[in-house]
């Protein structure tokens, strides 16, 4: 594993170079659409966007991408062809294998892959000091934990049972939490972090909330991420609790909008600009550490909130749909986040009142990841070989 690595960075500007720039080009299309899955014949569980659309803030926006959601979806052309590589007298050119598509995807969704370059992709996939095959990252939104005795009446709020159970079902399977920054590293260039990796996202203004969460990560040694409201409206005593919590370092704030408006297409320009951009003056006033992440209200994005979202700086954005758990190139979505174009800025997330079972299900999909990998490894090696490294390199 370490020779298939070792003179990779070296080489990498020179490959670029003999590599026939037909390839680079077409390698450097929008992201990649695996197959079209097949369609399994079980229902959807609890949180298909319908039930976005009913549950979480009121809707979601139908027609998200008013400009961009008619485009063609981009051709795979991962596969150079072996006419413009010089080793035309080899073997027949070695082909990637089938993307990961394991059996346990929800019906409509599809994973969707976002960096342009194979050969980087695979250096960081297979090179030392990186994620192994199969680490995989559960994303989970939080909102209400509701107190004993109490009734639920709504359906994001989970009782302090569930959530204790899901604390002790998290900590026996061997997940860990990371922060943005660590998934944003783990997404670009598969960084290494804990194989079972989970983002504990708790939306909104919650003071009460986040501090049911400190024992647990303080046990655990743990973070907690904030999708945070950041509006001036906040009352003093919730910024007190807030800032005196995040000085514990266990809080990863991130934006959840100014003043939470759902992304709609009749917004006003200026009210968009503001529920991106205020936010990241606020929270760097207040906590002094700059967001990167932005949590869309109500699960609502369109294209140009996306576009603006990257002006704004966000390097990752997370939607309300719960599509499955995400791997290092490679992040569930479904129609409407596909035609975005934008993967990284509508990752989905699980829902707190499925988290137990959403954990359960990314060890199974993490399992079958690594199955793959052990499978797929001698093909993607030889195609690294083949066209990531120059004639006679080993
Ligand atoms: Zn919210």
């Amino acid at each position: 594993m370490v020779s298939f690595l070792k003179d990779s960075l070296k080489y990498i500007v020179i490959v670029a170079g003999l590599l026939a720039g037909i390839w680079l080009a077409s390698c450097a299309a929008a992201p990649r659409i695996m197959p079209e899955p097949v369609v399994a014949d079980h229902p959807v569980e609890t949180s298909t966007p319908e039930t976005v659309v009913a549950i979480d803030e009121p809707e979601v926006n139908p027609n998200p991408g008013s400009g961009s959601g008619n485009a063609p979806l981009p051709t795979a052309s991962n596969t150079p062809t072996a006419t413009v590589v010089s080793k035309a007298n080899h073997e027949p050119a070695p082909e990637l294998p089938a993307q990961f598509f394991p059996d346990l995807m929800k019906p409509g969704v599809t994973p969707v892959d976002y960096l342009p370059n194979t050969c980087l992709y695979l250096e960081n996939r297979w090179g030392p000091g990186k994620s192994a095959p199969g680490t995989i990252v559960v994303p989970i939104m939080f909102h209400s934990v509701v107190q004993p005795g109490r009734v639920i009446n709504d359906t994001t709020s989970i009782s302090m049972e569930y959530f204790e159970y899901f604390m002790d079902t998290a900590k026996d399977l061997g997940f860990s939490t990371i922060t943005s920054q660590e998934l944003v590293g783990f997404l670009e260039h598969n960084q290494a972090i804990p194989e079972r990796s989970m983002i504990l996202i708790l939306d909104d203004r919650r003071p009460g909330v986040a501090e049911l969460f400190m024992p647990y990560l303080e046990e655990n040694d743990w973070t907690l991420t904030l999708g945070w409201i950041a509006a001036d409206s906040t009352r003093d005593a919730v910024w007190e609790t807030m800032t005196t919590l995040a000085a514990t370092g266990r809080l990863d704030v991130q934006s959840h909008g100014f003043n939470h408006l759902y992304i709609q297409d009749y917004l006003e320009p200026e009210q968009v600009e503001e529920e991106l951009f205020k936010p990241i003056e606020v929270i760097e006033a207040r906590f002094g550490t700059s967001p990167i992440a932005h949590v869309w209200p109500g699960g609502n994005f369109n294209a140009g909130a996306i576009a603006l979202a990257g002006e704004a700086g966000y390097q990752i954005g997370f939607t309300a749909y719960s599509r499955g758990p995400i791997l290092f190139n490679w992040i569930p979505l479904g129609e409407p986040e596909m035609a975005m174009e934008a993967p990284l800025m509508v990752l989905p997330r699980f829902w707190s009142t499925a988290a137990v079972r959403a954990l359960e299900e990314a060890v199974n999909i993490s399992e079958a990841a690594k199955a793959y990998a052990r499978d797929s490894e001698q093909e993607e090696q030889a195609y690294y070989a083949y066209y990531c490294r120059p004639d006679g390199s080993e």
